[in-house]
């Protein structure tokens, strides 16, 4: 229930709707009811021909009053009226044309009633989707590795889904269908209150069949989601890794996985299903079986000619009474709808709820600029249990380059993480200009940083938007000096459209050198005062990487620089290297001091230069 108010409170500043919604439904449903009372007229001039203005009560325009009687009187005044002049036939047609006209109407409404109904919903998703999507956005980075993408992106696409059709059948539900439901029973009490009464003793109790049925469902539907969301991690795997799949010919591997889980998921839709489908059988047959109950009894009393009843008004009861299990059933229906639309958004709102382990401090310091360095204070780190890394301490000062070199797995681009703040040291702490990195406005902070990593994320758009990256108000004589010191003018100009190329999805149109250029290019532009390398060069064949590392190299002058580098020989210049093993820094220097130890620096550089 918690669930389902929060649901409807994305739909608060919307209420105003709500008064226009109620006003266009019960219009509807008063139409419709008219429609079926009508009936019973209809039915006294067919049946009871010659007797037909036996029920005319009033002979003369009745007062004016706002009650059902007023409206009754004054039907059968115009219903006399019509008789005497035109006959039977005249009063046959006077009756139709009255129905439908009132049926135009209460459809007329009932479609008003659903529109109105459909911009709540769209704006309740919509406002949704965003919460999550901007939620995603804000979490720290380890949370993209523990979740699976996969899982992720169906709670953004299906869960979402799930949640949108639940809330159509729950608000159309909520109010309509009840409502409909108590008018079409006030006017059953008023034609016969002994039956009425009779039937509603049965109604409570195929309410509480249905619902132990779909208290079941909830479960089951989140099994389903989350079998949904292993599917679409498999698709994503798979149409990202297509290259590897067909190299490797793991397409039969791949296909069984795809098997088993599609297996899975139908399987459980199965017996969600059957679940489902139970309830409106239900509440049909008990319907039906009320029905029958009320025919034999109600008749009983017709035949024996002792009710308030005529066979007219009985058949125009059992006619209404039917239209009441209509709603019934669409109640049953939503009931079980709602469990899998209240899985769903329980599924939302976990991920909603997951706090972001990186957070802005509740007085963030502004950061003015970056004067002196950034320093590593006995920074220990975790992923899970184990450490990482072990008391770091090193200094970048301002205008140098600090490089860490060592083999792959021991911790140096977790180092290069944690300045950034995608992580927060587990123990010890970062500095900048002397004020630990966790006081200062997290974006402000990344704005003082340009990372270039191994993979260069490019996004599908076109070119001159991957380089202008997240600013705003960039020239394009900007962009395009950017693109000249990363040595990627060239290229671009050589493409179908320029600069204005589309790329497609993860840059698949480029060379990985030409990626890697526009990835820097976007750091040129930037134009950041502290630069992070991650191994840039190292995806790179060697003439490319010719190429990227001039472009580097002309990136990092005049910056502070820390470059995690694959291949020596590009950080022999810099001012300080820290040789990083298993999470611990082993031997630091510069390249002279550290080629003179013997040390790990030595072996990795005689190893290189052979
Ligand atoms: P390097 O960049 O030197 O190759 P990393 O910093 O990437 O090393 O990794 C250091 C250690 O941390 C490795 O043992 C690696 O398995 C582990 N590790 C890296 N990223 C994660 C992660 N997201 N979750 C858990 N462990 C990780
Ligand atoms: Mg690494």
């Amino acid at each position: 229930m918690q669930t389902y108010f929060r649901i409807l409170s994305y739909a608060k500043p919307y209420g105003r709707f709500i008064p226009i919604y109620i006003f266009y439904t019960l219009l509807a449903i008063i139409f419709s009811l008219l429609n079926f009372t009508l009936l019973k007229p209809l039915f006294d001039v067919i049946f009871e021909q010659g007797e037909a203005t036996q029920y005319i009560t009033a002979p003369e325009a009745p007062e004016f009053a706002f009650t059902v009687d007023y409206f009754l009187q004054l039907f059968n005044f115009y219903f006399n009226q019509v008789a005497d002049t035109y006959g039977k036939f005249g009063t046959l047609l006077y009756v139709c044309i009255i129905i439908v006209i009132s049926v135009f109407l209460s459809n007329l409404f009932a479609y008003l009633s659903g529109v109105v109904l459909a911009k709540v919903r769209a704006e309740i998703i919509k406002k949704m989707r965003m919460d999550i999507f901007s939620h995603v956005t804000e979490m720290h980075i380890g949370y993209f590795s523990s979740e699976r993408k996969g899982d992720l992106m169906s709670k953004m696409t299906n869960d979402i889904q799930e949640v949108e059709n639940s809330i159509v059948q729950s608000l159309r539900v909520v109010f309509r269908e009840p409502a409909t439901i108590l008018l079409y029973f006030a006017v059953l009490f008023f034609m016969s209150a002994k039956l009425t009464i009779f039937t509603i003793l049965i109604i409570p109790i195929s309410g509480a069949i249905i619902g132990g049925i779909t208290k079941r469902l909830k479960k089951t539907a989140i099994e389903s989601q989350e079998s949904l969301g292993r599917i679409v991690n498999i698709l994503d795997e798979t149409i990202g890794g297509m290259r590897v799949i067909k190299a490797f010919g793991a397409q039969k591997y791949i296909n069984h996985k795809f098997d088993e889980e599609t297996d899975n998921y139908s399987e459980v839709n199965i017996s969600m299903a059957k679940k489902n489908e139970l309830a409106s059988p239900i509440s049909q047959f008990m319907g039906v079986s009320v029905v029958a109950g009320i025919l034999i009894y109600g008749g009983s009393l017709v035949l024996n000619n002792n009710s308030e009843l005529s066979a007219s008004d009985f058949i125009t009861y059992i006619i209404i009474f039917t239209q009441v299990l209509n709603p019934a059933k669409e109640i049953s229906r939503a009931a079980s709808v709602i469990q899998r639309g209240l899985a769903s958004a329980e599924r939302i709102f976990k991920v909603v709820d997951t706090p972001s382990k990186v957070q802005n401090p509740t007085y963030p310091k502004s950061v003015s600029g970056f004067e002196r360095e950034v320093t590593f204070d006995k920074v220990s780190f975790k992923y899970q249990k184990e450490l990482v890394l072990k008391d770091i301490s090193f200094c970048l000062e301002k205008g140098k380059t600090v490089a860490l070199v060592g083999q792959s797995g021991g911790g140096k681009s977790t180092i290069a993480d944690l300045v950034p703040r995608f992580y927060d040291p587990t123990q010890g702490q970062i500095l900048l200009d002397g004020v630990p990195l966790h006081e200062f406005q997290l974006g402000e902070l990344r704005g003082l940083m340009g990372i270039v990593t191994q993979e260069s994320i490019l996004f599908n758009d076109t070119v001159f938007n991957n380089i202008a990256f997240g600013l705003e108000n960039i020239s394009e004589e900007a962009v395009i000096e950017a693109a000249k010191i990363a040595n990627a003018h060239e290229f671009i100009v050589g493409l179908e459209n320029g600069y204005q190329t589309s790329i497609g999805e993860r840059g698949m149109k480029l060379s990985g050198g030409q990626r890697q250029r526009l990835s820097i290019a976007r750091a040129v532009l930037k134009n950041p005062p502290i630069l992070i390398l991650d191994e840039a060069t190292s995806a790179l064949d060697s003439e490319s990487e010719h190429l990227v590392q001039e472009a580097l190299t002309k990136l990092m002058a005049n910056r502070t620089t820390l470059v995690i580098a694959h291949r020596l020989s590009t950080i022999q210049h810099a001012d300080l290297i820290l040789v990083v093993q298993k999470g611990k820094i082993v031997q630091r220097g510069t390249h002279q001091e550290l080629i003179e130890q013997e040390g790990i620096y030595k072996k990795l550089s005689t190893m290189q230069t052979v």
